[in-house]
Order: structure tokens, then sequence, then C-alpha cells
């Protein structure tokens, strides 16, 4: 049964991912979550393990693409440009006009498509909204927001439907 509200695979971090399996289920585009998923609120660079990460990808043939609701005119796209990789800002997740427009842009399709997320109501039921691949990461750090611990509450039962029903990649 698909349900909006959980992702199709649940893991802790995107170390997790292995690039090998999304390769074999066909993905060639990994839409990313920037804040919380791939760095922390606030680290404006990617680390070492970040890029090792995204070049491994990159040998399976899979394309990461970060897909940001961040507002600030500059955070995604240093990031992304430090990083090789293609972005957009200020996405409006979990509206899917910006998942279609990556695609789009990438020539690629709805099945050879994934995101990867920590947020439930705009990464997962936006990806689930515009038909890709759904995977579900747990938020780097919470600390120094309140905002963000209400969120994951909320969020809770979701993550852990999704939990309870992953299987491997
Ligand atoms: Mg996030």
């Amino acid at each position: 049964m698909a349900f909006p509200l959980t992702a199709h695979w649940a893991g802790r971090s995107i170390y997790d991912i292995d690039p090998a399996a999304l390769a074999r289920r066909g993905i060639r585009l990994l839409l990313a979550d920037l804040d919380n998923t791939l760095v922390p609120y606030g680290v404006p660079e990617p680390t070492e393990q970040v890029r090792e990460w995204t070049a491994a990808l990159e040998r399976h043939g899979v394309t990461l693409f970060v897909l940001s609701n961040n507002r600030h005119p500059e955070r995604p796209g240093r990031f992304s440009k430090a990083l090789g990789v293609p972005f957009i800002g200020h996405a409006g997740k979990p509206k899917t006009g910006s998942f279609y427009k990556a695609m789009e842009q990438m020539g690629r399709t709805a099945e050879e498509t994934a995101i990867v997320g920590d947020q439930i109501f705009t990464d997962i039921l936006g990806g689930r909204n515009a038909g890709v691949f759904t995977l579900l990461v747990e938020p780097i750090r919470l600390a120094g927001n309140p905002g963000r611990y209400l969120r994951y509450a909320v969020e809770w039962p979701f993550r852990a439907l999704t939990k309870r029903r992953t299987k491997p990649l």
C-alpha cells in the first residue's frame, strides 16, 4: 500500500545508502535535501565524507542533485558548487515543481529518480507526490532549534511505520 507520509526506505544517514544498490534499482538521479541530510544546518561546505559518497554515486552512474528549501540566496549554491553537483535552492518542497524541474534538467524520468531527506512533510511527501523513490534518513543534528524537536515529534509515527516496513535496498 502506498501511503504518502511513509518513505520506501529508511536508514540512519546517507552513508547507509549503498550506491551500487541504488544503481541496481535503476536509479540514475538522486535528489538530496541539504540541511540535516547532507550536512548539519550552517555547515557551508561539503565534508570529505560527503565528497567521497558523491564520488561513489558518480562511479555507479548516479548523479547527486541538491534540492533544498533553504531560502538563503547563497547557501545551496555555495555548497553544491563546492561539491560539483547541480542544485535548486528555495525549492518549495513538498510542492512537486522543483522535482519535475530537476528531472527535466537532467533528462530523467520519475522511475529513474529518488529523493533522500530527513523530513517527512517536505522531502518524503514531495517525493511521493512526484512519483519518485523515497529514502528517509535521521536528521544529523536537532540541537539548537526547538521547532526541529517539535517537527520531529509530529513526524515520529510516520518514521516508525517506515522503519518497521523498510527492507534492504
Ligand atoms: Mg532537511
